[in-house]
């Protein structure tokens, strides 16, 4: 767990303060109350302070001396203030303050525990800025790191295309228009094609003087523009506003998508995806496998030890097929069923590789108190001819024959 620094004084806010942080959790606060006391803290931790949430107007530093020195730790800083002073503020974030919170109400210190949150999160986050002018494009990105993002840069359209191609990961880009090789609308219209706004936001650059440069941003897929030009808080409340919409719409997704208890991904997904993947390799003699696994004897799971380690054990073997189907499509399929697509593998490639897990979970039971509880499972396995459900039927038909066998056996053909 993070460890977050917390200077602040009055009593009354500390106390806010920590209520706050444990219901929302997450990081681990240290307190202090003065100058001297954060200045011995970070001094004396041994674990670097992730980021710290301070007051302006301490006891022994009563016009934010605390700022300059958590600054030259490299810790980033988030000012949790009392009083609103334009000037201040403005050489605060010249010195590179993360935010600037004014206590108003409940809301501004839940904002700024959020805020450290954030920042937790923008670690995993890639962001490219497609710009061509150099000053332009160092000020954008000392702004994004100021907020912890990964930041990759691009010249052009072009290159950005050559960027999102290599390093699918990125999920957040900030382009301006007027670049050579290729515009910001060219690009944009051209990475529309393959990502949509759920994975990848895209925020366009328009100058001052055009109008029209924003509302065309939008109608060319952009999810928002940027007026340059602009200052830190606009510009991070934008980015951050974008992001957590982005969040939202992929949980919305993933309750949609995925099942509740083990986190892969349910029926009906599978055949969305099978469809995209079957419709991918359609007209190539590349082959596609499907797998049907379902555990042994489940019931007495349920039977000797109680639903609860009945779905301990349906997350385990779950988890084993997520590590050991990374790269391919594995699926809960209901109860104590999976199924796994196997693009480019024949029925038998396939078939050794989930031998090879079968014999793994054989190998790795769960505890349950003293005891090892051993698990199974057979599989039935059939290559895609024409149809998903008629392959998937030949699959369960060769499940059926593994569970006839005596189970703990995977089957692939006739
Ligand atoms: P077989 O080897 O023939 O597959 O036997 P089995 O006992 O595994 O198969 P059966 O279909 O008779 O029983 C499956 C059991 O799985 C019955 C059901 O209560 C249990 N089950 C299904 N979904 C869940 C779940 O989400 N959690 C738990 N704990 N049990 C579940
Ligand atoms: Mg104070
Ligand atoms: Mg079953
Ligand atoms: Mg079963």
């Amino acid at each position: 767990m993070n460890h977050v620094l917390v200077v602040e004084d009055s009593p009354i806010i500390i106390k806010i303060l920590k209520k706050l942080i444990s219901d929302i959790g997450g990081f681990k606060p240290f307190y202090a109350t003065s100058l001297a006391e954060a200045t011995a803290m970070i001094d004396q931790s041994s674990q670097k302070f992730f980021a710290a949430i301070v007051d302006l107007n301490l006891p022994d530093a009563p016009s934010g001396e605390v700022v300059e020195y958590v600054l030259a730790n490299d810790i980033p800083t988030i000012v949790l203030t009392g009083s609103y002073d334009e000037k201040k503020r403005e050489s605060f974030f010249s010195a590179g303050i993360v935010d600037y919170v004014v206590k108003e109400s409940r809301f501004s210190y839940e904002y700024a525990i959020q805020l450290v949150h954030r920042l937790e999160k923008n670690q995993s986050i890639n962001v490219l800025v497609v710009e061509d002018s150099l000053s332009s494009r160092n000020f954008i990105r000392k702004l994004l790191e100021k907020h912890l993002f990964n930041v990759y840069e691009a010249e052009n359209g072009v290159e950005a295309v050559e960027m999102l191609t290599s390093n699918p990961d990125i999920h957040l880009m900030i382009t301006d228009y007027n670049m050579p090789e290729m515009d910001g609308f060219e690009l944009i219209t051209h990475i529309r094609r393959k990502m949509d706004k759920s994975s990848l936001i895209i925020i366009g650059l328009s100058s001052e003087g055009d109008a029209h440069l924003s509302a065309k941003f939008i109608k060319n897929g952009a999810n928002d523009f940027l007026k340059k030009p602009f200052i830190h808080e606009e510009f991070h409340c934008r980015i951050n506003h974008n992001i957590e919409e982005m969040e939202l719409l992929n949980q919305v997704k993933d309750i949609a998508n995925k099942d509740y208890l083990t986190g892969l991904y349910n029926r009906r997904h599978f055949y969305t995806q099978s469809e995209k993947i079957i419709a991918q390799y359609q007209g190539s003699a590349t082959p596609i496998s499907a797998c049907l696994i379902d555990i042994d004897h489940f019931k007495r799971v349920n039977d000797t030890y109680g639903h609860d380690i009945g779905d301990l054990a349906l997350l385990h073997v779950a988890n084993i097929l997520k590590e050991k189907f990374e790269s391919f499509y594995p699926a809960r399929f209901g109860g104590e069923e999976f199924a796994v697509l196997f693009p480019r593998l024949d029925a038998e490639k396939a078939a050794q590789l989930v031998d090879h897990v079968r014999q793994m979970l054989e190998g790795s039971p769960i505890e349950v108190g003293e005891e090892d509880v051993f698990l199974t499972f057979s599989a039935g396995i059939a290559l895609f001819k024409n149809d998903m459900d008629e392959t998937l039927k030949e699959a369960d038909e060769r499940l059926y024959r593994a569970k006839e066998a005596g189970r703990n056996i995977v089957i692939y053909d006739d």
